[in-house]
């Protein structure tokens, strides 16, 4: 089974490494963006399994970038996990009403992450069920 691709949109560095190396160790293929604007182009041509999107960001935040994703028929199937600093409980319900796949808060807890990419992974694309049993 080929390797699944996920796109960190990150403009951290520290936080950038330990994700993609988090993710390589577990076998995921990664491509990087430090912005959203970036992540969005990206998103389109690599088309990855799953997305992992920073909240802030320079430029366009990471809730606008999800409706740019959700907006785009190219996009609007690949799932997103928010990953943010935030701790507020209230900011939590906001990003998860906003449509995302995922949470996790930084710093990420490396067992939930793993176990919370996987998940969503394994949940396949969004509204595509047909593709939830392969691989
Ligand atoms: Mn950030």
């Amino acid at each position: 089974m080929a390797a699944q691709l996920v796109l960190i949109v990150e403009d951290n560095e520290k936080n950038m490494k330990l994700v993609r190396d988090v993710l390589n160790f577990h076998g995921y293929q990664t491509v990087e963006a430090t912005t959203a604007e970036a992540g969005l182009e990206l998103a389109r041509t690599s088309q990855p399994a799953l997305i992992l999107m920073d909240i802030q960001l320079p430029g366009l935040d990471g809730v606008s970038a999800l409706r740019h994703l959700r907006s785009d028929n190219a996009t609007s199937h690949i799932p997103v996990i928010a990953v943010t600093a935030s701790a507020m409980s209230n900011e939590r319900r906001k990003i998860l009403e906003a449509g995302f796949d995922g949470y996790q808060q930084k710093p990420i807890k490396v067992k939930e992450f793993v176990a919370e990419v996987r998940s969503v992974l394994n949940a396949g694309s969004r509204s595509d069920s047909r593709n939830a049993q392969e691989g």
